[in-house]
């Protein structure tokens, strides 16, 4: 893709980018500030709670509250889901997991924003598909127009509410929900 673009002589720097997962041990070095920040509020790490953690920072999928427990349980099958349900709000007082809104009827958490801070998503209204892009273009954007309304930006994320490719071609899709 990037050798077509340059045949053709498009700017590269303009193109969206899509980010990479983080490497393993970004994703180990990320787990251990999580249990550093249990450990400054003086919580326990109980077996369940050390489940959800492994899996949490063991995938660079979002995911819903209901997945993290069907993916914990995979690991300890007596992680509750009144023990997911209380880990959440830790992962993202963290920092280190975002709960994000795209307007559906549950929160979807992203574990991605450690290395990538200011990052993007498209993602699919039907099958939440989601995939993670920055953009220099943008970002001078956002700078732009923030610098002409008199204000600095701090932080920045869009979403792209779209059809997957699927659901462009059949109109729904097969993957729902998983
Ligand atoms: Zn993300
Ligand atoms: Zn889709």
């Amino acid at each position: 893709m990037v050798d077509k673009a340059q045949s053709l002589g498009i700017d590269l720097i303009s193109l969206p980018l899509i980010i990479e997962p983080m490497s393993e041990p970004d994703r180990a070095a990320t787990k251990e500030k999580f249990l550093q920040f249990l450990d400054q509020k003086n919580l326990r790490i109980t077996s369940q709670r050390r489940a959800i953690v492994d899996t949490v920072f063991s995938t660079d999928q979002h995911f819903t509250a209901e997945q993290l427990l069907e993916w914990a349980r995979e690991k300890d099958s007596s992680v509750s889901r009144a023990t997911v349900y209380r880990t959440l709000p830790l992962l993202t007082e963290s920092g280190l997991v975002h709960e994000m809104d795209f307007g559906k009827d549950y929160k979807i958490y992203d574990p991605n924003y450690a290395a990538h801070p200011n990052h993007n998503h498209i993602i699919c209204n039907d099958c939440d598909k989601i995939v993670e892009f920055e953009s220099e273009r943008l970002d001078a954007l956002e700078n732009e127009i923030s610098g002409k309304l008199g204000f600095e930006v701090q932080s920045q994320q869009l979403t792209i509410n779209a059809s997957c490719e699927e659901m462009k071609r059949v109109g729904a899709c097969k993957n729902k929900g998983e």
